[in-house]
């Protein structure tokens, strides 16, 4: 799960990445609409943050022209444009959500944690072997007994549940983790998978995550 900042206050955008990081939401950040524009085009973004003054133009032309593409992910603008009428013409061009500069980093979190499951709410839970991952709370249960995850821990946790049997590899879970120009140590995604694997041991899981080598990782039936 990521999300895409776009935010021409460099400071800003710095200090929303950090504080959606330090609450477990991965992001990358753009500075321009042009630049938002195509990172949209070919990455998947589970929602986006979206500034309306920019050194390139209007964030309202750049939402108009995600929706005409018909990507459908949650868009919460993020603006210093408090009027009303600003709110109307921001959620009119197809936001999801609206937040005033300056506002508290709590509830930008909030609300995009509700855009997020308001995005999933179709998905039923998912499960595998005595395995089950409540897509709304992301709590991870073992046998109805919850399990205690890390943020970075339950993310890799919710990928190989997506995709049981399958491989998984080890570039598309460090893209989902990390932004990506985040410095990331080579064996990062290794500790948190060997970290997971304990704790599914521990939980008498039925279920177990394999390493394929060199090329990432499979949940499969233990034993
Ligand atoms: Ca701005």
């Amino acid at each position: 799960m990521r999300l895409l900042i776009v935010e021409d206050d460099l400071d800003l955008a710095a200090a929303v990445r950090a504080g959606l990081d330090r609450r477990g939401l991965a992001s990358d950040h753009a500075a321009s609409l042009g630049d938002a524009d195509q990172m949209l085009k070919s990455m998947d973004y589970s929602a986006a943050v979206l500034d309306l003054g920019l050194s390139d133009g209007d964030g309202l032309d750049l939402l108009s022209a995600v929706r005409s593409r018909r990507q459908t992910l949650p868009i919460l603008i993020l603006t210093a444009r408090g009027d009303v009428e600003d709110r109307l013409l921001g959620l009119d061009a197809g936001a999801d959500d609206y937040l005033v500069k300056p506002f508290n980093m709590d509830e930008l979190a909030a609300r995009l944690r509700a855009l997020l499951r308001r995005g999933n709410l179709q998905e039923n839970d998912l499960a595998f072997a005595n395995l089950r991952f409540d897509n709304v709370s992301r709590e991870l249960s073992i046998d109805g007994v919850s399990v205690g995850l890390s943020a970075r821990e339950r993310e890799i946790m919710e990928l190989l549940l997506r995709r049981p049997g399958r491989v998984v590899t080890k570039g598309f879970v460090e893209d989902q983790l990390f932004g990506l120009d985040d410095g990331l140590g080579s064996n990062a995604v290794e500790v948190y998978v060997h970290r997971l694997r304990k704790k599914l041991e521990k939980g008498s899981a039925s279920a177990a995550i394999e390493t394929i080598r060199g090329v990432g990782y499979i949940l499969r039936p233990a034993g």
